[in-house]
C-alpha cells in the first residue's frame, strides 16, 4: 500500500494522522515557511493506512451541523470579558464545565511564547486561554489525552479552529456524549516559525525578553480598537496597533496564513462545533440595546448538545437573539476562506532572502503604514463621521 497524506495546499496541520499512528512513524515536522507538516518515517510505517483513512475523515458530511440559533452575546463578568478577545462567551462555558469537574482543551502560549493546545482543570492554565492568537497552535499529542479523559468518563470542553475540532472528531470517529467543543470563525493561521522570528524582532527592539503576549488587549478600548497588541517584558509593557505591526498587519491582509487556509473547507455557516464564537462588529448597530462597549460575541449553537450548555449558561449572559444574514456580512469566513493575494507566493521566500528585520523595517515605509499613521494623527481632532469619510478617501487613493 502506498502511504500518501494530504498535499501542502490542503493539509491543515490538524495532526490527527500523527496522534493515530499505533507505531509513532510520524512526527510534525516544520516546513521551511515555519509551518507544521506531518513526517513519516518510512523505516518505521507498517503500512498500515489509519493515518489516510482519519485524515480523509476531516471533511466528512457527517461532522457539520447547521445553526439552530444565532445570538448576540456576552459575558455578564465584567473582569473576563476585558481578558477575553470578544464577548468572553468562552470562559462563560468553561467555567460551566469545570463546575461539572469537567476539564478544558484549549490553546495558551507556553513558557517560550509557543501557541499549543493543553487540556486542564487547573484555573490559571484555563485563564491563559483567553484571547485569541494569532498563530497556528500545535495539538500534537492532545487528542490522544481527549481520547483516554473520555473514555475516563470525564466532560470535556474542546475549543480550536474548526480544522482542529474537525481533527478531533476524526480522531475519535464518534461524538461521545461527554464532549463538548467549540469552534471559532476562523480568518486563518500564520505559521509558529515566523512569530518566532517576530517576537526575536521586537525582543532586539525592546531590549528585554517577552514574557506575554495578547493581540487583542482591551485597556484602551475607548479609543476604538479591539486588535491592540500587549508585550509584557519583565520590567516594561508595549501597546502596539494592529497598524503599527508588521506581524499583525501581514496577519490581517492574509499575506502569511497557510496554504490551506485559502481554500478552507470549514469556512461556511454550516459548523463542526457544538457552538460556534466569533467576534460580531455590527452588533452595536443591530441591537443597539446591548452595551457592546467591551466586546461581544457571535455565538451560533449548532446541535442538541450545544443547546443544553447554552440553557445551562444563559443566566451568566447579556444575550440576543440575531440574524446570521447580518451577522455574515462582518463575518466573511463564515462563507468563505480568505483570498489568497498574490504577495503570499513570496512572503516567506522574500524574509528568508532579506532577513526579518529588514522585512519589517521596511514596512514603516509602505504606503498602508503611513496612511494609517496620518489618519491616526488627525483622528483625535474630528469627529467619526469626518474620520470614515477621509479613511474612505485615503483608502482609493
Ligand atoms: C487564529 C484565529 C483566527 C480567528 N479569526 C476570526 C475571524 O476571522 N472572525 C471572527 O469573527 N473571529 C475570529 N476568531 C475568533 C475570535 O477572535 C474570538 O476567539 C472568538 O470570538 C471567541 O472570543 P471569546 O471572547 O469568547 O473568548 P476568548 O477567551 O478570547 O477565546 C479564547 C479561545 O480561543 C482559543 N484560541 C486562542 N488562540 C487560538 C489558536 N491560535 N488556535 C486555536 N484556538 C485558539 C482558546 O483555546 C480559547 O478557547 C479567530 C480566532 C483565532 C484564534
Ligand atoms: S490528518 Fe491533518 S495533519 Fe494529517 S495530513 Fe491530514 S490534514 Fe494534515
Ligand atoms: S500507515 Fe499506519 S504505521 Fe504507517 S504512518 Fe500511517 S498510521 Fe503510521
Ligand atoms: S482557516 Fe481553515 S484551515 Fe486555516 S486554520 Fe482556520 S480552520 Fe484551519
Amino acid at each position: 500500500m502506498i502511504i500518501k497524506l494530504k498535499d501542502k495546499i490542503h493539509c491543515t496541520g490538524c495532526s490527527a494522522c500523527c496522534d493515530i499512528c499505533p507505531v509513532n512513524a510520524i512526527t510534525m515536522q516544520s516546513n521551511n515557511e515555519g509551518f507544521l507538516y506531518p513526517n513519516i518515517n518510512e523505516d518505521i510505517c507498517i503500512k498500515c493506512g489509519k493515518c489516510m483513512k482519519i485524515c480523509n475523515k476531516t471533511n466528512d458530511k457527517e461532522i457539520f451541523a447547521k445553526p439552530v440559533k444565532v445570538y448576540a452575546a456576552i459575558n455578564k463578568d465584567k473582569e473576563k470579558l476585558l481578558k477575553s478577545s470578544s464577548g468572553g462567551l468562552f470562559s462563560v462555558i468553561a467555567d460551566y464545565i469545570l463546575s461539572q469537574n469537567g476539564m478544558i482543551a484549549g490553546c495558551i502560549f507556553d513558557e517560550n511564547l509557543i501557541a499549543r493546545h493543553i487540556v486542564t482543570d487547573k484555573p490559571d492554565l484555563i485563564n491563559k486561554m483567553r484571547g485569541s492568537k494569532y498563530v497556528q497552535s500545535d495539538t500534537t499529542h492532545v487528542y490522544q489525552r481527549i481520547a483516554s479523559l473520555l473514555r475516563e468518563g470525564k466532560k470535556i470542553l474542546f475549543t480550536g479552529t474548526p480544522c482542529q475540532v474537525a481533527g478531533l472528531k476524526a480522531y475519535l470517529g464518534h461524538i461521545p456524549e461527554n464532549l463538548i467543543t467549540i469552534d471559532l470563525v476562523c480568518h486563518g493561521v500564520p505559521s509558529p516559525g515566523l512569530l518566532e522570528k517576530h517576537i526575536k524582532w521586537r525582543q532586539s527592539k525592546l531590549k528585554g525578553k517577552i514574557i506575554g503576549l495578547s493581540f487583542r488587549n482591551k485597556s484602551r478600548i475607548n479609543k476604538g480598537t479591539y486588535y491592540l497588541m500587549k508585550l509584557s517584558c519583565e520590567n516594561k509593557t508595549q501597546y502596539i496597533y494592529s497598524w503599527q505591526d508588521p506581524y499583525f498587519q501581514a496577519f490581517l491582509q492574509g499575506q502569511d496564513l497557510r496554504e490551506s487556509c485559502y481554500t478552507c473547507p470549514y469556512a461556511k455557516t454550516e459548523r463542526v462545533g457544538d457552538i460556534t464564537l466569533a467576534d460580531y462588529w455590527t452588533a452595536s448597530d443591530l441591537h443597539p440595546s446591548l452595551n457592546c462597549k467591551n466586546g461581544v460575541s457571535l455565538l451560533l449553537i449548532n446541535t442538541i448538545n450545544g443547546q443544553k450548555i447554552l440553557s445551562c449558561v444563559k443566566n451568566k449572559l447579556d444575550i440576543i437573539p440575531t440574524f446570521i444574514d447580518e451577522a455574515v456580512k462582518s463575518q466573511g469566513n463564515l462563507i468563505h476562506p480568505c483570498s489568497r493575494p498574490q504577495i503570499r507566493d513570496s512572503i516567506f521566500q522574500n524574509i528568508d532572502n532579506i532577513g526579518y528585520d529588514k522585512w519589517a523595517n521596511s514596512y514603516f515605509y509602505s504606503s498602508g503604514y503611513i496612511k494609517s499613521k496620518i489618519l491616526c494623527s488627525i483622528g483625535s481632532c474630528i469627529t467619526p463621521e469626518f474620520r470614515k469619510k477621509l479613511k474612505r478617501i485615503i483608502s482609493s487613493k
